[in-house]
C-alpha cells in the first residue's frame, strides 16, 4: 500500500495520498489546500487518482477539491450530511479570513459502513460525527489503519465549538466506533503526528474517565 502524507495550508491539514502499487488506482484524502504541490506529489507516486474522499466539509479539508477535479476528473465522495456545510464554505472562508474559489460537487454519498475500494484497498466508512456534521473515518482492516479526520488526534481530540459540533457525540463516535478498532491500528489523523488506537486508549487526555481533563 502507498500511503503519503501532504501538510497543507496554513491549518497544518493532513491530505493523505492512498493507493496501491499493483492497480496503480489512488485516492486523495481530504485536500485542504496547495492543489499543484499534491498534483506533484501524486505523479512521483505514479498513482492515478479515481475518487477524492472526504472526511468532513470544514474549509481545511476541501479547499483544493475544485482544482483537483479538473486535474483528475474523479468523483467527489463524501457524507450526505456534509454537504450543507460544504455549501457554506464561502461563509467559512470569510470567517477564518481566507479566499476561497470554487465550491466543488459532491457525487456521491458515502453511507456509515460502506466499504469503498481504492485498487485492491477496502476502506470502510465509520460515521463518526461530533466535531462536524457527517464526518467519517475510513477504516482498512487488512492494512491496519484508519484516516480518523478530525475526530480523534494524537493524545487528543476534535474541537466541538464550531457550527454542527458536539462534545457529546463526539465522545460517543470516539468511544464506540474508534477506539473498539484493534490496540496495533494505525491512526492518521486530519492534524498532527500518527498513533495508534492502543496509544490513544491508553494516554489520551481526553479519554481518560470518558471526559475532559
Ligand atoms: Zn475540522
Ligand atoms: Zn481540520
Amino acid at each position: 500500500m502507498i500511503l503519503e502524507k501532504l501538510v497543507v495550508s496554513m491549518f497544518q491539514e493532513n491530505c493523505y495520498i492512498i493507493g496501491d502499487e499493483e492497480s496503480g488506482v489512488g485516492a486523495l484524502v481530504d485536500p485542504g489546500d496547495e492543489a499543484t504541490r499534491i498534483v506533484l506529489a501524486v505523479e512521483q507516486t505514479g498513482l492515478e487518482i479515481a475518487q477524492i474522499l472526504v472526511t468532513h466539509a470544514h474549509i481545511d479539508h476541501v479547499g483544493a477539491i475544485a482544482q483537483l477535479v479538473e486535474e483528475y476528473s474523479c468523483p467527489v465522495l463524501m457524507h450526505e450530511e456534509a454537504e450543507t456545510m460544504l455549501k457554506q464554505l464561502p461563509t467559512q472562508a470569510l470567517m477564518m479570513g481566507v479566499k476561497f474559489g470554487k465550491v466543488p460537487n459532491v457525487d456521491q454519498y458515502i453511507a456509515d459502513e460502506e466499504v469503498l475500494e481504492v485498487g485492491d484497498i477496502r476502506l470502510k466508512a465509520l460515521y463518526t460525527p461530533g466535531h462536524a456534521p457527517g464526518h467519517l473515518a475510513f477504516y482498512s482492516e487488512d492494512e491496519g489503519i484508519v484516516l480518523s479526520g478530525d475526530a480523534l488526534f494524537a493524545e487528543s481530540v476534535g474541537r466541538t465549538d464550531l457550527p454542527g459540533g458536539d462534545m457529546e457525540t463526539l465522545m460517543r463516535s470516539i468511544n464506540e466506533r474508534l477506539l473498539t478498532l484493534p490496540d496495533e491500528t494505525r491512526v492518521y489523523p486530519g492534524h498532527g503526528p500518527e498513533t495508534t488506537i492502543k496509544n490513544e486508549r491508553a494516554s489520551n487526555p481526553f479519554l481518560q474517565g470518558g471526559g475532559l481533563p
